[in-house]
């Protein structure tokens, strides 16, 4: 590809770049297998999604399953090695919620991962998909009695209790099912990781998990004394409790994580008091948790770490932890979801409506230009989808790229904005990317990074059909989910009967004063 000399528009976020190649898919972006065959067109796994576009139509998720195996294989893999000495291995748990389908809890029970789900719905997947009890997980923070009793039954090897109410609930249960609940504690460990930094403190405002201070009011629990934290009354009734097996403890800090300070804090205090829980009980418990939230590529600017890298920092921390305090290294889990999914799937759409209108820099916050009459253009490219199959740009403002997929981009790049077809105008898809600008009707664009909370967060606002998703691996396509027809949208809505032929509707009066 020619190299393009277009200018940065000042409208542009500052990490977005003007890009020199057009034609070029940036690897972090994309699946293992993705790539632009000589004729233009984007290719998974050799096919074009041309082909894709036309078997089974647009909007349309497509993931390779090569690329989602590969991602599974790596962090067991990465885990494992890093953590071989000090405990013998890592067990991962994909995090169903981030896509889920029964093919894919195969493609996780092949690749050897657990699965954690945190909802009865999310359960029956995994179990329709054979997945033993004892390789899934389940959280929430105010499970059911109905969701804990399947759990329970179905032999999971873990149940993330969240909170002290929950403790007796499930051990409650447990008794009642003759059967003995494992248990691993969700502690709030004061690390929040955002994007790109993380902080720490003492307390945690939010509804997830078992606090580790003191000062939280007394009277929640009826383990230990008035002065223990949530996290330790826990423990003791845990303990106590003749329905429950508590295996140990477990921590999620956020999603969308690069450093790994974050998770190296929070396992340092959950060991922390796990060395507490040894000094008071007498018993070290066996198991401990990292969660996810490994980050992901969603434009040029983020620059995720290895699965290694981030493998060892941890491992080293938990080795060095651990001798510090004489502590048994735990058998360590984490699940990550968005990491191996995200980037696996992109999805396709189609073109339809454009229009450029012409934006006053100063006005969109860029820098107040000397001149601040001068306006410079923004282009609208209209897609057949939008918020109902991605709200993650509307619910987070969520940032993606997205690139000319059925042809080769030759005109000069313009600053565009990519958007659904929904009654809403802030119904955006990619909010800043540079695509050729004459783009249009019947073009094919592909956006990369929709392997995580894009279809499982999907909708029917406006009476859209959800899109399917389909597989791609060695050569071939599959459907794994297939997409909603109009009839689908009537499934459940209760509609009268059918008037009876002889009983004829009531006669209107043809509508002649009906022009109000
Ligand atoms: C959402 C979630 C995960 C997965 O997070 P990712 O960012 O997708 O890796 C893991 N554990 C728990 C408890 C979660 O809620």
């Amino acid at each position: 590809m020619a190299m393009t000399s277009a200018q940065a528009s000042p409208l542009a976020p500052e990490w977005l770049s003007v890009p020199a190649d057009q034609a070029r898919l940036d690897a972090k972006l994309w699946a293992e297998d993705v790539d632009r065959g000589a004729d233009g067109v984007v290719r998974v796994d050799g096919v074009p999604v041309t082909d894709l576009a036309a078997q089974y139509g647009t909007p349309l998720f497509v993931v390779s399953e090569r690329d989602f195996r590969t991602r599974a294989a790596t962090f067991r893999d990465a885990f494992d090695e890093a953590f071989a000495d000090l405990c013998g291995g890592v067990d991962v748990f994909y995090a169903g919620k981030s896509f889920l389908c029964t093919e894919v809890a195969h493609w996780v029970r092949e690749e050897g991962l657990g699965l954690d789900t945190c909802s009865g719905g999310e359960l029956a997947v995994a179990l329709r998909a054979g997945l033993p009890g004892s390789r899934l997980g389940l959280h929430g923070n105010n499970k059911s009695a109905a969701e804990i009793v399947r759990a329970i039954d179905a032999g999971l090897g873990r149940i993330v209790v969240d909170s002290i109410q929950e403790v007796a609930l499930v051990g409650d249960l447990a008794v009642q099912r003759g059967r003995t609940a494992n248990v691993m504690l969700r502690l709030t460990p004061g690390v929040h990781a955002h994007t790109h930094e993380f902080i720490a403190t003492a307390h945690e405002d939010q509804k997830f998990g078992l606090s580790l201070t003191t000062d939280q009011g007394p009277g929640q629990g009826s383990g230990g004394d008035d002065a223990s934290s949530p996290a330790a009354r826990a423990v003791a009734d845990a303990l106590a409790h003749p329905g429950i097996e508590l295996l140990g403890v477990h921590c999620h800090i956020g999603s969308q994580i690069f450093e790994p300070e974050g998770f190296e804090l929070a396992a340092q205090r959950l060991l922390g008091f796990l060395a507490e829980v040894r000094d008071r009980h007498g018993v070290e418990l066996p198991e401990l948790d990292l969660g996810g939230g490994y980050g992901i590529a969603y434009t040029e600017a983020d620059e995720p770490r290895p699965a290694r890298e981030i493998a060892q920092a941890m491992a080293a921390v938990v080795g060095a932890t651990c001798r510090d305090l004489g502590l048994a290294v735990p058998r360590i889990s984490i699940e990550p979801g968005r990491a191996i999914v995200g980037p696996s799937t992109f999805t396709l759409y189609t073109a339809g409506t454009t229009k450029t209108v012409r934006v006053d820099a100063a006005a969109n916050g860029s820098e107040v230009l000397e001149d601040t009459s001068v306006t410079h253009p923004r282009r609208y490219v209209s897609v057949d989808g939008g918020m109902s199959d991605n709200p993650r740009p509307v619910l987070y403002g969520a940032d993606y790229s997205a690139v000319l997929a059925s042809r080769t981009p030759e005109a000069a790049p313009v600053l565009s904005r990519v958007v659904g077809k929904h009654c809403e105008s802030g119904d955006i898809v990619v909010r800043d990317v540079y695509l050729p600008e004459d783009i249009g009707a019947g073009d094919l664009l592909a956006v990369p990074g929709t392997g995580a909370y894009c279809w499982v967060l999907s909708s029917n606002y406006n009476y859209l059909t959800r899109p399917p998703v389909v597989a791609v691996v060695d050569g071939v396509a599959r459907l794994i989910v297939r997409g909603e027809t109009e009839e689908d949208l009537f499934r459940r809505d209760v509609q009268r009967e059918p008037a009876s032929p002889g009983k004829a509707e009531p006669a209107t009066d043809s509508g002649a004063s009906r022009t109000a």
